[in-house]
């Protein structure tokens, strides 16, 4: 290879544009929720996106379908993730989800649900600044740096909170991170939404063939490990259609990744959160791979359409409506923390004296899918936010360190905002007793999770 030109960047003195007690860098479940809960628990905070909307994933990729592990014996969660279901029905941005007894949130209109609930808060909103770089004082993070239209500009805080959800913070920071190699980092995903779809004609198509968990073991990747209760359970699987494709010589192939799930069928003939092209090999922390991967991705969603409206029932008028802003990522760096999750504390029911909040026993990913039909769940303890060398920065999210299969639970969505409110109150409460994040009572973190509605235990 040769060796790659340099140059040196100038130091140059930039403005500092704002001071708060608590900044999060990062709006997905994991800063939202970490910017609600510190700023009820009474702190000043800042919430820092590089996009110009909140909601991470949810809003940014389309990924809809945040409890839809709900069944009749699920212990919940409560508190925050369960908030943006009932704030997001109140708004009626949400549909009854096709498997599940949960609402599907509606990725456009959960943009005003976050919004709402930002402002309602007092939380001082910064959309369209990225973080680029951390202020640092030895170990101590005292702020960031972002870029934006407006140039560099310097942010100080008296607690971070990481919820990029690829650690960029953490990382820059010099936090010990690991990352797995491209070739086992779960697959990216580029996600999409269908407009003209004949309602009663799919729903029609999909009883007549109703489809199983077992039935994800139907080719290519979707080899899955259940527990055994899940295989007879209804799923809005696809899979048929791309193999008729195939077949069909409409679809080449080595595409028999194309397979997935649809999230709901909305009365005005939408159907939305197509989660059915997965591209293994994409490195979420480096643009040429991000950009392979949306171009790549963008092309397999149009031979997926194709094949929906030649094979299933009611798609027939079929056009794309749109496409998620962006890639979807779901897996890259993990932050080195005190305690990192693992694989038997998500599989048997883990619990922790400095517990910050609990998640029940839903795994989904790498090759394995465990629904909470039982009323099982595991505790999320505090010492997986607290990253390893870096004083004053917590992790939100899913950057928190854990096994595999660990990190197939944790990632979830609601357990995401269950981290993120942990951090939250934990961030505003290190910041009114004046305490190290590492010195703070835990009985004070659990009283104030409580006061907000979320469950400890
Ligand atoms: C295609 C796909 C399907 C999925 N399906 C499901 C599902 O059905 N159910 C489920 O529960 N989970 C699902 N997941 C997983 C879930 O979406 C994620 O694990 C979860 O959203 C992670 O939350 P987070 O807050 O850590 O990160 P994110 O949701 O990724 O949010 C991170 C936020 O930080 C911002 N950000 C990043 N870097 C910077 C920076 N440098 N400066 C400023 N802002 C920055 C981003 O723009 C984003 O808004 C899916 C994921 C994908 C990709």
């Amino acid at each position: 290879m040769p060796l790659m030109k340099t140059i040196t960047e100038p130091a140059r003195q930039i403005d500092v544009i704002h001071e708060t007690d608590v900044l999060v860098v990062g709006s997905g479940p994991g800063g939202l929720s970490a910017a609600l809960a510190a700023a009820r628990a009474g702190v000043e905070v800042t919430l820092v996106e590089r996009f110009g909307c909140f909601g991470g994933n949810i809003t940014v990729v389309g990924v809809e379908g945040m409890h839809w592990y709900r069944h009749e014996q699920t212990v919940e969660s409560m508190g925050i993730p369960k908030e943006f279901e009932d704030a997001a029905k109140e708004a009626g941005a949400a549909v009854p989800e096709s498997q599940s007894l949960s609402y599907e949130i509606d990725s456009e209109g959960f943009k005003l649900v976050a919004d709402q609930m930002v402002q309602k808060a007092g939380i001082h909103p910064m959309l369209h600044r990225a973080f680029v770089a951390p202020i640092m004082e030895g170990d101590e993070i005292k702020g960031i740096i972002t870029e934006s239209k407006a140039g560099r500009e310097a942010l100080l805080a008296k607690v971070v909170i990481d919820a990029t959800g690829d650690a960029d913070v953490a990382h820059r920071a010099g936090a010990p991170c690991r990352m797995a190699p491209r070739e086992d980092l779960m697959a990216a995903s580029v996600m999409f939404h269908l407009a003209g779809v004949d309602k009663s004609a799919f729903m029609e198509g999909i009883k007549a063939d109703p489809q199983t968990y077992a039935d994800w073991g139907g080719g290519g990747e979707w080899n899955i490990e259940t527990s055994g209760k899940e295989d007879q359970m209804f799923s809005p699987f696809l899979y048929k259609p791309f193999a008729q494709a195939i077949e069909a010589g409409l679809i080449p192939p080595h595409l028999n990744t194309i397979a997935g799930t649809w999230g709901a069928m909305h009365d005005t003939g939408e159907l939305t959160y197509m989660n059915l092209i997965h591209l293994d090999g994409i490195d979420g922390t480096d643009p040429d791979s991000l950009t392979q991967g949306e171009i790549e991705g963008r092309r397999q969603t149009m031979l997926a359409i194709e094949a929906l409206k030649r094979f299933l029932p009611g798609c027939e008028n079929a056009r794309l409506r749109n496409f998620g802003m962006s890639l979807g990522i779901r897996d890259t760096r993990k932050v080195d923390t005190v305690y990192a999750m693992g694989e038997l504390d998500v599989r048997e029911q883990g619990r922790f004296e400095d517990s910050i909040g609990i998640f029940p026993e839903f795994i989904d990913g790498y090759g394995i899918l465990i629904l909470p039909t039982t009323g099982r769940y595991f505790e999320v303890p505090y010492r997986n936010l607290l990253p390893k060398g870096i004083k004053n920065l917590l992790i939100s999210g899913r950057a928190t360190a854990g096994h595999k299969v660990a990190h197939a639970a944790t990632r979830n969505m609601a357990c995401c905002a269950v981290i993120g409110q942990g951090a939250g109150v934990a961030a505003a409460l290190s910041v009114q007793q004046n305490r190290a994040l590492d010195d703070l009572p835990i009985s004070d973190i659990q009283a104030e999770l409580l006061r907000q509605g979320a469950r400890v235990h």
